[in-house]
């Protein structure tokens, strides 16, 4: 094969009635084949690393899997939005990119992309938390379309986009999203507050520019709870969806706005 890429998995599409029909394909690419725009942060430099095949195999399963079942949130949420439109979600398997950078979304040679860097990963890893992984990068694919942005988003948008776009992210791909509210309610509270606090240095003019940075970084960074922005962003769409079904999610969709329900 191919030192440097290979094409190593041909997937079924599975035709679906009511919402967009997504087909994921997995490629294989060196990590020094990427280039900055494909890397979640710009100037990491790696040498060659080879891909474990037992790893890349088992993503491949988690990509069959994804193809031939439906997720009932996605086909609801996402029907009304796209209708039956097809997506074509090419996820490149690399290897060696430094912690903690395990998946993300980026463009790869002019496409919206899913990267999956496995040597953050062990196989029970991937069989444990993969699937739920797919399905957050699937819905930024999803909402990236669909969010408005402004071309020079001042602090507060920034951290509103957060909110929005992982919150709705993290609520999809949760594997236990049915009992979010009721046994962790003590985590969005924290998350809650922290986002206050947030919003009030970034309107705070005497704020140095490098604290509303750090402030910003932190929403959507570190450890999976302290994420304040991508946390609170889950619940509030967690209850959204309690509240008003698909609805809710496709109204803040629709208006790119997720305030506390
Ligand atoms: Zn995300």
């Amino acid at each position: 094969m191919d030192k440097h890429m290979g094409y190593n998995e041909g997937q079924s599409v599975k035709s679906r009635n009511d919402g967009p029909v997504i087909e994921l394909r997995v490629i294989e690419v060196a990590a020094e084949r990427l280039t900055d725009e494909s890397l979640p942060i710009a100037g990491i430099r790696m040498g060659p690393r080879q891909i474990d095949p037992r790893k890349f195999a088992a993503l491949g399963r988690l990509v069959e899997r994804f193809n031939s079942d439906e997720d009932p949130v996605i086909t609801e949420v996402f029907g009304p939005l796209h209708g039956g439109r097809k997506f074509s979600v090419q996820i490149v398997a690399t290897s060696g990119i430094p912690a903690p950078y395990d998946a993300w979304t980026a463009t790869y040679r002019g496409c919206l992309t899913m990267f999956f860097n496995l040597s953050e990963w062990t196989e029970a890893d991937l069989d444990r938390s993969g699937f739920g992984v797919l399905k957050h990068e699937v819905t930024h694919v999803l909402l990236e379309p669909l969010l408005r942005k402004s071309k020079t988003p001042d602090d507060v948008e920034l951290l509103d986009s957060i909110v929005m776009d992982e919150g709705i992210a993290h609520f999809i791909g949760c594997p236990d999203r049915s009992s979010l509210l009721k046994e962790k309610a003590a985590r969005w509270e924290t998350a809650e507050q922290e986002l206050e606090k947030a919003y009030a240095g970034l309107n705070d003019g005497r704020l140095p520019r490098e604290r509303k940075a750090a402030l910003l970084r932190r929403a959507n960074t570190g450890s999976f709870w302290d994420k304040y922005g991508s946390i609170s962003g889950m619940f509030r769409a967690a209850k959204l969806y309690k509240i008003k079904g698909a609805d809710g999610l496709i109204e803040a969709i629709r208006t790119s706005k997720l305030p506390r329900p």
